[in-house]
């Protein structure tokens, strides 16, 4: 796996590869963390039953999503995710921003998902020239929006969980995934038929590096969120989606980069769990 990681860290190392919008001296990016679950983890099976057991998928049934010609098992199968994480340039202009992203925050969010899907791309092109059979769940046709029964807005695949599985982070009270370089990330995931040693969880549970719900106190992403879209019940996707698509997204198209862009993410800055573990620092 260490020559996975590797190959990962140089790929992201190359700004033709990694900049925060085409042709820009600054990448989109820091140095990505790298985990990896196997196929058959018991977590997988949880999150399809606690997401939506019609259609979450397994890695198992990701693969097979993939290459139905194929015959293979959940014990044959890893998956590898990683954390790309928000550079300090755009960390600290988010920090500024009040109501409305940054213009750097906007171009990570819509270029540097860009540069999130090549590497996606560029992992998958990988391990098939070593001979392994691998997809980016996210990137299939058959992957789609859905609606959980118990969560609301979902998909057939969920990056963040597949980094969770991966052991590298848990969610904080706004539904972000909490790593050792924070919550202004981005996330990405493929699975492989191929065996890696799986990453160690180092937590229990789900929500154990958010301060709220290890001490009781925080809620700093709550008074973040222009929209009131965090309280200390979670996250309300709905009222979350309806800021980014009638507030933020037009500010993107006409203040910003001409286009319409899902950017929002102040609940990411500015708080206690920006590029850390909040618990670490205590
Ligand atoms: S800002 Fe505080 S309450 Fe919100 S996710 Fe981070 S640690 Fe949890
Ligand atoms: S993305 Fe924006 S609207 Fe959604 S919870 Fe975070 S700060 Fe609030």
């Amino acid at each position: 796996m260490i020559q996975i990681t590797q190959q990962i860290e140089s790929w992201m190392d190359n700004r033709a590869n990694n900049a925060l919008e085409p042709g820009a001296p600054l990448p989109a990016f820091g140095k990505p963390l790298v985990g990896v679950a196997h196929g058959e983890d018991a977590l997988f099976t949880f999150l399809k039953h606690d997401i939506g057991p019609d259609f979450y998928w397994t890695p198992e049934e990701a693969f097979l999503s993939a290459f139905p010609e194929e015959q293979t098992r959940a014990d044959e199968l890893s998956v590898i995710a990683w954390v790309l994480p928000q550079t300090e340039h755009t960390r600290l202009a988010q920090r500024k921003s009040l109501d409305l992203p940054s213009i750097e925050w906007s171009k990570a969010r819509h270029y540097g998902e860009m540069v999130n899907e090549n590497l996606r791309r560029y992992l998958v092109d990988l391990l098939e020239a070593e001979g392994y059979r691998a997809c980016a769940p996210v990137l299939l046709p058959q992957w789609s929006r859905a609606l959980s029964g118990r969560y609301g807005f979902a998909s057939s695949w969920s990056e963040r969980h597949a980094a969770h599985a991966c052991g590298l982070g848990t969610f904080g009270i706004s539904d972000g995934l909490i790593t050792p370089v924070g919550k202004a990330v981005r996330v990405g995931s493929v699975v492989v038929r191929r065996r890696f040693t799986a990453t160690p969880r180092l937590y229990a549970k789900h929500n154990e590096w958010c301060l709220f719900h290890a001490t009781g106190k925080c809620l700093v992403c709550m008074r973040r969120c222009p929209a009131g879209a965090i309280s200390q019940r979670g996250h309300d996707k709905v009222k979350c989606k309806q800021y980014i698509r009638s507030v933020t997204a037009v500010h993107v198209e006409k203040e910003q980069l001409g286009i319409r862009v899902s950017s929002c993410g102040l609940c990411q800055t500015k708080v206690p769990c920006e590029n850390r573990i909040p618990l670490a620092m205590r």
